[in-house]
């Protein structure tokens, strides 16, 4: 459902995407680790246009994201669910709102079509009783499983996940990694930039290395793991486990 052929992207002068050749298929899990710099958070970004590479063919759900279509932006992006390092809740709103507005504005549902499908998604991830509540009224991990059931809201077919539980105290690091694996279960194709090699062991079908703009290595996560063919990617290893 995801394909990426040649991708090239810079910022001014800097090559941040290398000739990136990456497919995902429907119900894939892929994780992607790399140092910090190495364009992780760029290269999934591009998957729903927050970013915009400039050379080479980028397809998700079949739709081409080269050519400057604004329609083909919002069909993707509806597509695609995106839970951030910082999880973008809107403050002012409660939970219950954060997670109708989309569906209420852009999904075109009733109010009360929008409200049940959002009690539904904070029931998946747990968090039901604090619908009523601020964001700021909840912990680090409670509102990253709200901002997992506001992207769910959109019936993604795609869920891309950056760095979801880098800001979290350790003690809330598991609750978001449970909602993820679970998610995981159901059969969502998923990317998931994440250190988390626990996570990677058990939840995905290929673990992406990337460093300075290119992917140097993908494998099952036992062969990345236990035996990386690079010499970067064991240095990384090294260093995270
Ligand atoms: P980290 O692990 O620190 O999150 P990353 O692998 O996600 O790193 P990116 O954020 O994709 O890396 O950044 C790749 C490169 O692009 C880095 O050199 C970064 O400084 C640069 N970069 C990222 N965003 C921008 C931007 N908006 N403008 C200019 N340069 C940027
Ligand atoms: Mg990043």
């Amino acid at each position: 459902v995801i394909r990426f052929e040649r991708v090239n992207k810079w910022y001014g002068a800097a090559h941040v995407l290398r000739d990136i050749d990456l497919d995902v298929a429907a119900g894939e899990r892929v994780v992607i680790c790399g140092p910090s710099g190495s364009g992780k958070s760029t290269l999934i970004r591009c998957i729903n246009a927050l970013e915009r590479h400039q050379e080479g063919r980028l397809t998700v759900n079949g739709t081409r994201l080269d050519d400057d279509d604004p329609q083909a932006v919002a069909r993707v992006r509806r597509e695609v669910g995106m839970v951030f390092q910082q999880f973008n809740l809107f403050p002012h709103l409660t939970v219950l709102e954060n997670l109708t507005l989309a569906p209420s504005t852009v999904g075109g549902l009733s109010r009360a079509q929008a409200e049940e499908r959002a009690l539904a998604q904070l029931q998946r991830v747990r968090i039901a009783e604090h619908a009523a509540k601020y964001p700021l009224q909840l912990s680090g991990g409670q509102q990253q499983r709200v901002a997992i059931a506001r992207a769910l809201c959109l019936r993604p077919r795609v869920m891309l996940f950056d760095e979801p539980t880098s800001a979290l105290d350790p003690e809330m690091i598991q609750e978001v990694l449970q909602v993820m694996e679970e998610l995981a279960g159901q059969g969502m194709t998923m990317l998931c930039v994440t250190h988390e090699m626990g996570f990677a062991r058990a939840v995905a079908d290929r673990v992406v290395f990337m460093d300075q703009g290119q992917i140097v290595e993908q494998a099952d996560p036992a062969t990345f793991f236990g035996a990386p063919r690079t010499a970067r990617a064991a240095d990384f290893l090294s260093r995270i486990l």
